[in-house]
C-alpha cells in the first residue's frame, strides 16, 4: 500500500515534467505557423534537445525519490514516550515499527552511539570508543570539543555512503558530520552548537526540503539533546524530564507538520533513534579507586582533564607490567565494579581497537561511580554509560514510512543494524558493517529496498 503511494508519487513527477515538455513544444509550434523559417527552426530545436529534456525528466523522477530523515534524541530511553506526554512520537510507534529496546554500544555514552548509529560498527571497528578517546599511537585524547577532527572517525558514515552514491546527505547535527571524513563531508552540515535553539533545527530540515529538487537532500539529520540534558541534571522521571519530552516532541510534530504541509508524509521515512538510556544515581554509590590501588602509572581519558572523577566507566592505558599490578590488586577490590584485562575482554564489548583499545576497564554496576577521594560529587542525579547489557541502558527507535512496517513491534535491535536499515532505505549499497541483515528484516516493509 505505502510503496503504491511512491510510485504514485514518482509517476506525478514525471507526468509534470512530461507537461512541461508538452508546453514547450505547444508554444514552440505557435511560431511554426508564422513562417517556414520558424518552421526550419522549430525542427532543429525540438529534434536536437528533446533526448536532453527526456532525461531531465527523468532525473528529476530520480532525486523525487522517499526522503530519509533520521532524527536523532539523546537520552530517548526505551521506555520514555509511556511516561511522559509525547504524541508525536506516540504516533510515529504506533503507526510505523516501535523497536522495544535499542541495545547501545559499550560503553553506553553519546558519542560511540550516535557514530557507531552513523557508520553500523562497533567501537572498535570505528574508532569512537568513549566521548574521550585516546590513541595510543597518535599519542593524543580525542574528546567532543575536538569533534572536528578527521583522525578521530573511522568507518563510513551514512551520509558518506549516500554522497558516494549520489545521494545528497544534509545533517542539523550528528557526530562525526563536522569532520571530513575520507575527504568528503554532507553537501549539507553545520558544526555543533548546542545553542541553536530546536525551532531552528527544525527550520533548517524544512529550509532543506524546500530547495530546488536538485539540490534537495534525500537524506537528512537532526538532532536534539534537552531529554539527555534535563535527565542528567533533574533525574529520570523529574518534572524537568517530562518538560524536555514535551519540548522535543514538539519539535518532532513540527517535523511532520512540515512534511505534511509539502505534501511529502506519504512518501518519506522517518527514523527517529535514541543512543542511550538513563539511570539515577546516588552519592553513596560511589567506589573510591584510591582506596584500593595507586593507579598514577596509567593514563585514563576519563579519570583525567576536566573530568577528574565521578565517571561511571574507566579505560586504562599504560605500559605491561604497571596493567597487571594494578589488575592484580583491584580485579575483586569491590563487589559492585567489574574489572576487564585486555585480550580478556567479553564477547559484547568490542573494544579491541588496535591503537585505542584500552588495556583496562573498570564497570561499575547499574547506578554506581568510580571515582577519587577528593574529587567533590557535583551529580549528575542521573546518568549513563553502564554495560549495554543493563536494561536502564536501552534507547528507544520508532520508524515510520513506506519503507518500514506499520504497527509492529520489534523486542530488540542493536545500534549497530540501523546503518544497514538506511542504506536499505534510500537503496544504496552498504559499506562494511557490524549489523545483522536477519535482524533488520523485522523493521523494513516487504517492499524496502
Ligand atoms: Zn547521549
Amino acid at each position: 500500500m505505502n510503496s503504491d503511494r511512491v510510485c504514485q508519487r514518482k509517476t506525478v513527477v514525471r507526468q509534470r515534467s512530461g507537461e512541461g515538455i508538452r508546453l514547450q513544444l505547444f508554444k514552440w509550434s505557435g511560431r511554426v505557423l508564422r513562417s517556414w523559417i520558424s518552421v526550419l527552426v522549430f525542427v532543429l530545436s525540438v529534434w536536437a534537445p528533446l533526448p536532453v529534456l527526456a532525461q531531465q525528466a527523468v532525473e528529476a523522477g530520480d532525486v523525487s525519490k522517499p526522503i530519509l530523515l533520521l532524527i536523532g534524541i539523546d537520552g530517548l530511553k526505551w521506555d520514555i514516550i509511556d511516561r511522559h506526554p509525547a504524541p508525536a512520537l506516540s504516533s510515529l510507534a504506533q503507526e510505523g515499527v516501535r523497536v522495544s529496546s535499542l541495545v547501545p554500544v559499550m560503553p553506553s555514552k553519546t558519542f560511540p552511539n550516535f557514530y557507531a548509529i552513523a557508520t553500523g560498527l562497533y567501537p572498535e571497528n570505528n574508532g569512537v570508543l568513549d566521548n574521550a578517546t585516546f590513541d595510543a599511537s597518535l599519542d593524543t585524547t580525542f574528546r567532543m570539543s575536538t569533534q572536528d577532527d578527521p583522525r578521530w572517525f573511522e568507518g563510513e558514515p551514512i551520509w558518506i555512503t549516500a554522497e558516494k552514491q549520489g545521494i545528497r546527505a544534509a545533517t542539523m547535527f550528528w557526530v562525526g558530520s563536522a569532520a571530513e571524513i575520507g575527504g568528503r563531508r554532507p553537501t549539507y552540515w553545520h558544526p555543533f552548537d548546542g545553542s541553536v535553539p530546536n525551532a531552528a533545527r527544525v527550520q533548517q530540515v524544512l529550509d532543506w526540503l524546500d530547495l530546488p529538487l536538485s539540490e534537495r537532500p534525500q537524506f537528512i539529520s537532526v538532532y536534539f539533546e534537552a531529554i539527555d540534558s534535563a535527565s542528567h541534571n533533574s533525574g529520570v522521571d523529574s518534572s524537568e524530564e517530562r518538560e524536555a519530552v514535551i519540548a522535543v516532541d514538539a519539535a518532532v510534530a513540527a517535523l511532520l507538520d512540515g512534511l505534511e504541509t509539502r505534501g511529502l508524509t506519504a512518501s518519506s521515512n522517518i527514523l527517529v533513534v535514541g543512543d542511550h538510556g538513563m539511570v539515577d544515581l546516588a552519592e553513596e554509590q560511589t567506589i573510591f579507586l584510591d582506596d584500593y590501588v595507586d593507579f598514577s602509572a596509567l593514563y585514563s581519558p576519563q579519570l583525567s582533564g576536566e573530568r577528574q572523577g565521578n565517571v561511571v566507566y574507566a579505560a586504562f592505558h599504560g605500559d605491561e607490567t604497571a596493567v597487571d599490578e594494578m589488575y592484580s590488586v583491584i580485579k575483586n577490590a569491590h563487589p559492585r565494579m567489574s574489572v576487564y584485562r585486555k585480550g580478556a575482554f567479553p564477547d559484547w564489548m568490542r573494544l579491541s581497537h588496535p591503537q585505542r583499545g584500552p588495556d583496562l576497564v573498570l564497570v561499575p554496576d547499574n547506578g554506581w561511580m568510580v571515582s577519587k577521594r577528593g574529587i567533590p560529587y557535583r551529580g549528575p542525579r542521573a546518568t549513563h554509560g553502564f554495560s549495554p547489557l543493563e536494561p536502564d541502558m536501552h534507547a528507544a527507535m520508532f520508524a515510520r514510512g513506506p519503507a518500514f512496517r506499520q504497527r509492529a513491534v520489534v523486542e530488540t535491535l542493536e545500534v549497530v543494524d540501523i546503518y544497514n536499515i538506511m542504506t536499505r532505505v534510500l537503496g544504496i549499497q552498504a559499506s562494511k558493517h557490524d549489523g545483522n541483515p536477519e535482524r533488520i528484516e523485522l523493521v523494513l516493509s516487504s517492499g524496502a529496498d
